[in-house]
């Protein structure tokens, strides 16, 4: 954590989440803050992989020190898994990611993403395990990375307004008597938040960009490409608020025209309520490990397979409901052992 703060506030951004790798010949006397594995005679060392690995550590431990050539095809990893397995080799890592260095990663990001041009695309859909820094300015650069408690302490206030907004202007009859109307409205709004959910990520977020456009390339990675690209960067996965709260005013605006009066102030609660469970649940299915057979541990594969495997499907992320609706819904593979993250 101090590494990764430190980092965002050099000039300089140091790579790699501020992790060394020096090579170590192979009669070095075993470290016990390394994971060592080999894989096609190069060495990786993949201690910080382990929470990571969206097949869970559990599978991984006996492989500490051997081989794992097999391993890899048996159970079968996805361009993207393989990218992001090459940042933790020990020698050599440019050699193995020609693409990375097609944006100089000790310079800010923002400036330069816009010049991938029609390798874009590809690029931001090969993860890595580095934190981006998009601005040279310090200033500039810590307000664009928002911590997730960020999210509830701005919105559950906001929420608490809205619903006493609701009850002091709207309300005809008592409170008593409006409550199962309340309920209805604050309902609706959750519904449509899931719609909104699905809707956003899956026709802005997903937008491909026109290859020749630097400035949609641009708002792309700001929007969710940089999500993608650094999936472990973990101040830059919920919402900013402040970008959040402008789309909030655009869509109380349009809640005037759809809802009855009575209800509005409920229905935008509900749509609140909606988002900041769904942030709160997107942050906890990157760094939460749910045990198996719950409802949080299907939707942190389903969500690993949007990231790492399927980037064109699994928009849903805190439901599967209108992936299913609209035929986005990726299939989980049958697994023989339980994951353990
Ligand atoms: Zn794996
Ligand atoms: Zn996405
Ligand atoms: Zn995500």
């Amino acid at each position: 954590m101090v590494e990764k703060s430190e980092s965002r506030v050099e000039p300089k951004v140091t790579p790699h989440n501020g992790i060394t790798r020096v090579y170590q010949a192979d009669n070095v006397t075993e470290n016990p803050h390394e994971f060592i594995v080999k894989y096609k005679g190069r060495k990786y060392d993949i201690q910080n992989l382990l929470k990571k690995h969206p097949g869970g550590s559990r599978i991984m431990k006996p492989y500490k020190g051997l081989n794992v050539d097999e391993a890899m095809v048996t159970n079968s990893h996805s361009i993207a898994a393989f990218h992001l397995f090459e940042e933790f080799v020990q020698s050599n890592q440019e050699e193995y990611q020609e693409i990375e260095r097609l944006v100089d990663w000790n310079a800010p990001l923002l400036s330069q993403v816009g010049s991938l041009g029609d390798r874009y695309w590809e690029w931001v859909n090969l993860p890595v395990n580095r934190p981006i820094r998009l601005f040279a300015s310090n200033g500039l650069e810590r307000l664009t990375v928002t911590p997730w408690y960020m999210v509830p302490a701005v919105w559950i206030p906001i929420i608490f307004f809205l619903l006493y907004r609701g009850c002091s202007i709207d309300l005809k009859g008592n409170f008593v008597d409006s409550i199962p109307q309340i309920s209805f409205a604050i309902s609706w709004g959750i519904l449509l938040w899931t719609f909104l959910e699905y809707t956003l990520h899956r026709k802005l977020f997903h937008m491909k960009p026109p290859a020749d456009s630097k400035i949609f390339i641009t708002l792309h990675f700001l929007l969710h490409g940089l999500h993608h690209k650094a999936p472990f960067d973990e101040q830059r996965l919920v919402f900013p608020p402040v970008p959040a709260m402008l789309l909030a005013v655009v869509f109380y605006t349009a809640y005037e025209m759809v809802f009855p009066v009575a209800m509005m102030n409920f229905a935008a609660g509900g749509v609140a309520i909606g988002y900041l469970c769904y942030d709160m649940t997107h942050y906890y299915l990157h760094y939460g490990s749910p045990k198996a057979e719950t409802y949080m541990y299907v939707m942190k594969r389903y969500h690993n397979y949007h990231h790492f495997s399927y980037h064109d499907e699994g928009f849903g992320i805190s439901s599967r409901l209108w992936d299913y609706v609209f035929g986005t819904a990726i299939t989980l593979r049958n697994l023989k052992k339980a994951i353990e993250w």
